[in-house]
Formats: C-alpha cells, sequence, structure tokens
C-alpha cells in the first residue's frame, strides 16, 4: 500500500500555493519563489495520535494534456483550493478548478478544502470572509482564510483536510 497520503494544490497562478505549501513544510515566508518549479514535499504530522506521512504536490499540471492530468488526479487523496482574499479573478476562477477536479476523479464528493490566503493583508482584501464561507458551503467544502506570511490556519487546513480524506472510502489505512 502507498504509505503517503498525497495532497495537491490548485488555483489561480499568485495566490499563495508555492508558499502555503514552504510555510507548512518549512516553517518559513518566501517572498519570490520561481512559480515554474514543480515539485513534491513530504512531511510527516501527527494526527488524534497517529502518525501520517504526507506528500504535497505544488504547481504540478498546469500544462500538461489530459492524460497526464488524469493520471496525476487518479493519484491524490486530497486538493487545497486556493484563492486570495486580495484577488478577485482568483475568487471567480475557484468553480473552474473544482469542475476540474470533479472532472478527472470522475465523482461528485471529494475530499477539498477551499481556503481564501493571504488574510494578512486586510487593507488590500477585496473579497469578504462571508463570500468565501458561502462558496464552501455551497459546494460542501470546509473554508478557512489563510495566512502563508503569518501562518495563520495553515496547520488547521492540513488537519482538517486530513480527517476529511480519512471520512472518504480510499484503500487507505488511515
Ligand atoms: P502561487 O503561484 O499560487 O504558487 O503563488 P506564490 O506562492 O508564488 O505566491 C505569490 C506571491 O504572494 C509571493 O510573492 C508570496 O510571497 C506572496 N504570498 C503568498 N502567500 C502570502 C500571504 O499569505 N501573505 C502575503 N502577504 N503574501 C503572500
Ligand atoms: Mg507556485
Amino acid at each position: 500500500m502507498d504509505p503517503f497520503v498525497k495532497i495537491a494544490t490548485t488555483g489561480a497562478g499568485g495566490v499563495g500555493k508555492s508558499t502555503f505549501t514552504i510555510q507548512f513544510c518549512y516553517s518559513k515566508f518566501i517572498e519570490e519563489y520561481d512559480p515554474t518549479i514543480e515539485d513534491s514535499y513530504r512531511k510527516q504530522v501527527e494526527i488524534d495520535n497517529e502518525i501520517i506521512d504526507i506528500e504535497i504536490f505544488d504547481n504540478y499540471y498546469f500544462d500538461w494534456g489530459n492524460y497526464f492530468k488524469y493520471e496525476f488526479y487518479k493519484r491524490i487523496h486530497g486538493f487545497i483550493v486556493v484563492y486570495s482574499i486580495t484577488d478577485e479573478y482568483s475568487f471567480d476562477k475557484l468553480e473552474n478548478f473544482l469542475n476540474e477536479i470533479y472532472k478527472y476523479r470522475e465523482v461528485e464528493e471529494f475530499p477539498i478544502i477551499i481556503i481564501g490566503n493571504k488574510n494578512d493583508l486586510e487593507d488590500r482584501r477585496v473579497i469578504k470572509k462571508e463570500e468565501g464561507e458561502e462558496f464552501a458551503i455551497k459546494h460542501g467544502c470546509p473554508f478557512y482564510e489563510t495566512s502563508a506570511k503569518t501562518r495563520y490556519n495553515i496547520e488547521e487546513t492540513i488537519f482538517t483536510l486530513l480527517r476529511e480524506i480519512r471520512k472518504y472510502p480510499f484503500d487507505l489505512d488511515l
């Protein structure tokens, strides 16, 4: 059995997917990150008295053809769908990213968490917290506002997603 729980980030460019991943895995904030780097990160976490090895796939698949996307999506156990509270476009695109997951997984429900990132940039906010909450409720997903800079709700996001993954009927010993 695959020992890693596989998580992927998705969402529009520049919303903080890589920064979130690196903040979670290495507890540091990066100002500049090469947006073309495709990589995966591994980390061990303890949740509900259990040790889980997770692998986070960041920035994968964007320019891939359908076949590879399908192969990639098939291996993922849960998604973090990200928008930025400072970027209306990224919020408007959320539905597309969700639909893509359902399409490639060929299911109607899946472990997905939606996050409104950059919550530290209050003065640049254009999406109200309630808008994010409403969208998430409509799609049956948990929701947090996060900051990949201050680490606000970063661990909560991963832990909530892991609990969603555990509820889902994967062939995984979680
Ligand atoms: P990606 O394209 O979604 O992977 O976005 P990046 O992780 O590369 O982040 C884009 C820019 O936003 C970078 O300059 C980050 O430093 C910045 N950034 C990401 N998350 C946050 C955050 O929570 N707060 C602030 N203030 N900046 C952030
Ligand atoms: Mg990135």
